[in-house]
């Protein structure tokens, strides 16, 4: 297992609750002496991507990831496409960022739907013309599974096995490195038996693209916005960076932390000099 530094760590933005332009961002992210940035799509879009770009890359920042995608299930067939488009004007985005991956949480029921195996479907089509595209631009792109309770809002993509099942199924054997891969979250994945298993066949099949840790706070207040920092939870976050490095993970190790009830009130230097420390003693 590598002996982590800030270097070989990220911070997704939303870790910083988006109080600031992604500028400040930057410049406070590469202070701190991360080695990467993971921004989103609500910092970027309408904006000047090669302008942003060049920014990151003279602060001395990789991107780790770009987040996220808009949510492919639809009510309709207009929904279903516009989705896309936004999906593809991303693709575009992140190749000009220059991500290691863009990340894909799929989108779950569209409308008053309760048809769980229909949206599926619509996800597994849709990511199939994503990759089309992907290709083309010489993007990756990482489903992340999500936590089962999102599987009605976020995600119905809620497992590694299901979410290397698609891959294997939309990429059987992929030549080169794979466009398809996955985005492990320890928040989605701790609590999954099949975990271990998950992780070391991500690495076998060469899909393992994005590893995000945070820690699971007991109680939970909040399903969407209580994530604890790491070490405040009841997650082994050590023992799946074990298993995601053992499988061959040799990527930034990238913080997301959404809080709105704690560490989106702290001033981003403590939030980040509190990641810093975190991630070189406890990850
Ligand atoms: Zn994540």
């Amino acid at each position: 297992m590598r002996r982590l530094d800030a270097s070989l760590c990220s911070v997704n933005t939303a870790t910083l609750g988006f109080r600031a332009p992604l500028e400040d961002t930057v410049e406070a992210v590469a202070r701190a002496g991360f080695g990467a940035i993971a921004p989103w799509r609500r910092e970027i879009e309408g904006r000047d991507v090669a302008r942003l770009a060049r920014h990151i890359r003279a602060a001395g920042l990789s991107v780790s990831g770009y987040c996220r995608s808009a949510d492919i299930p639809a009510a309709t067939a207009a929904d279903f496409a516009a989705g896309l488009e936004t999906n593809r004007r991303a693709i575009e985005a992140a190749a000009e960022l220059g991500a290691t991956a863009f990340i894909l949480v799929v989108g779950g029921l569209p409308g008053d739907s309760r048809d769980l195996a229909a949206a599926r479907a619509q996800v597994r089509e849709g990511i199939a013309i994503l990759a089309e595209q992907a290709r083309a631009c010489g993007v990756r792109l990482a489903l992340e599974p999500l936590h089962p309770m999102y599987a009605a809002d976020r995600a119905c993509l809620n497992t590694l096995a299901q979410a290397l099942d698609l891959c294997a199924a939309l990429e059987p054997a992929p030549a080169g490195p794979p466009v398809l891969g996955v985005a492990v979250d320890v928040y989605h994945v701790w609590w999954d038996p099949l975990l271990a298993e998950g992780i070391a066949r991500a690495g076998a099949e060469r899909r393992l693209l994005a590893f995000h840790v945070c820690d699971w706070r007991r109680p939970t207040r909040d399903m969407l916005n209580d994530r604890a920092m790491m070490g405040d939870g009841v997650i082994d976050i050590r023992a799946i960076r074990s298993q995601v490095e053992a499988a061959g993970f040799g990527g930034f190790v990238e913080t997301e932390i959404f809080s709105v009830l704690d560490w989106w009130r702290r001033p981003p230097e403590e939030v980040l000099a509190t990641c810093r420390q975190r991630l070189e003693t406890v990850v």
